[in-house]
């Protein structure tokens, strides 16, 4: 089987400028062409460590693929150094400069002279035109080692390497890898891998437990011939998995938990309204990320302050005076206003102390009180995180809202 190598090029990702989500991106669009990535290197813009790595990853890789540093400017080395490292010339390729002089033409403006230089392209290579930007990437290969360039900008480098890597690599590609992703909620990583603990073992499909902002997932992964036949693969095990896991589970292949509550707010013809304090908008925010949301979504109060909480939402100052803002008497009543305030047919409502510092009171940092309330009753969860992060806490907490709303909905909802 081919091995695969990154190399991500600039210096600003050495720095911690900027993130390396091109080779996230890379590293997973090539597991599920089942090309197997074994290193992942980056390299500031300098011809001399560029070159050694090259050589080095040649050792190794039959694939080596590199981003970033095709632009226009003195620093932008990739393209030349890798020509450098398989002797091969550079030369002007008119079809690519006609191809940049439109993306300035379209933009009104006129191409630099500078950038001719991203049309400089070595004879014998693959060329990936850049629909998106100006400099072309290609591929080119020696001695069975293939080099593929792309450019950094992830709006580049993501169409491009779908639309021409991809076809580029079928010939490497002999396997498919499919991977599920079993979204949890409510349970911890342990817990949860406690319940499938014989399952971790199987080999083909894997399954490997997961957490991240406070949640927990499993990921089965099966690898086959084809795509049919690592589906059928996969199937078993997310119906194992789901007898296990039970409610617990808010979806398979879902990117957050709002995804599932919009879903199931759509399917039940229900609409929602928030009432936040700590989370500050953070609920209303993630609903509203996803489209369609309208529908769903009444709207949104935003009461940081206990004289708003009192005069917006009706939450009683003499309870706001004796237990406090962050308090289950409050959560509630914030809760039970919006609601009347709205025309929804759920409110949900978060109160906490989010850090990194407690507030006035003797209250821990990270606790939390989450309110649902429908126009029957309401219902409060205590949330204790014991972390000092306010990201997380705030995170966290409108995660919690969400999952009270998708558990009401699923009548599954307790206390
Ligand atoms: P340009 O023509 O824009 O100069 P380039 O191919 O030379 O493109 P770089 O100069 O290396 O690319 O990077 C341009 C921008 O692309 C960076 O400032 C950054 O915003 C983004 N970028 C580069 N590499 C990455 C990466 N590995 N992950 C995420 N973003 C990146």
């Amino acid at each position: 089987m081919a091995t695969c190598e990154l190399i991500s090029v600039g210096t600003e990702l050495l720095l911690g400028d900027i993130l390396n989500t091109d080779a996230q991106f890379l590293s997973k669009e090539l597991a599920k062409m089942g090309i197997s990535v074994m290193h992942q290197c980056t390299v500031g813009d300098n011809r001399d460590r560029l070159l050694s790595l090259l050589k080095e990853a040649a050792e190794r890789s039959d694939i080596i693929i590199l981003s970033g540093g095709l632009g226009p400017t003195p620093d932008d080395l990739t393209k030349e150094v890798s020509c450098e490292f398989f002797g091969k010339e550079m030369k002007l390729h008119e079809p690519s400069l006609d191809k940049i002089k439109e993306y300035f033409a379209a933009k009104g403006s006129v191409m630099a002279e500078i950038n001719a230089k991203q049309a400089m392209l070595p004879e014998d290579c693959v060329i990936f035109p850049n629909n998106n930007g100006t400099a072309p990437g290609l591929a080119m290969e020696k001695d069975g080692t293939h080099i593929l360039l792309l450019p950094g900008p992830p709006r580049e480098l993501k169409p491009m390497f779908l639309e021409c890597a991809v076809p580029y690599l079928k010939q490497f590609s002999d396997k498919t890898i499919i991977s599920h992703n079993v979204r949890t909620f409510g349970i911890g990583e342990s817990a949860m891998s406690e319940l499938v603990t014989d399952l971790l073992d199987s080999q083909n499909p894997t399954v490997a437990p997961y957490a991240k902002d406070g949640e927990a997932l499993l990921r089965v992964t099966a690898m086959a011939e084809t795509e049919e036949e690592a589906e059928n693969l996969c199937k078993p095990m997310l119906d194992e998995i789901g007898k296990r896991l039970g409610d617990y589970i808010y979806g398979i292949d879902y990117n957050c938990i709002e995804e599932a509550v919009v879903e199931l707010l759509k399917e039940n013809n229900m609409k929602i309204v928030t009432a936040e304090s700590c989370t500050a908008g953070m609920i209303s925010k993630r609903i509203t990320d996803i489209p369609g949301a309208s529908s769903v979504f009444e709207c949104g109060f935003v009461t940081y302050a206990n004289s708003i909480k009192h005069k917006i939402l009706g939450v009683s100052e003499a309870d706001l005076k004796e237990y406090g803002a962050v308090s289950k008497p409050v959560a509630e009543q914030m809760a039970k206003g919006a609601l009347k305030l709205s025309g929804a047919d759920i409110a949900v409502a978060v109160t906490g102390i989010a850090g990194p510092d407690s507030d006035s009171t003797e209250k821990p940092v990270g606790l939390s009180y989450i309110a649902l309330a429908d126009k029957d009753r309401v219902w409060v969860k205590e949330l204790r995180t014991n972390r000092r992060d306010r990201d997380y806490n705030r995170y966290v907490n409108a995660s919690n809202a969400l999952n009270m709303a998708r558990m009401y909905i699923n009548k599954t909802i307790q206390g």
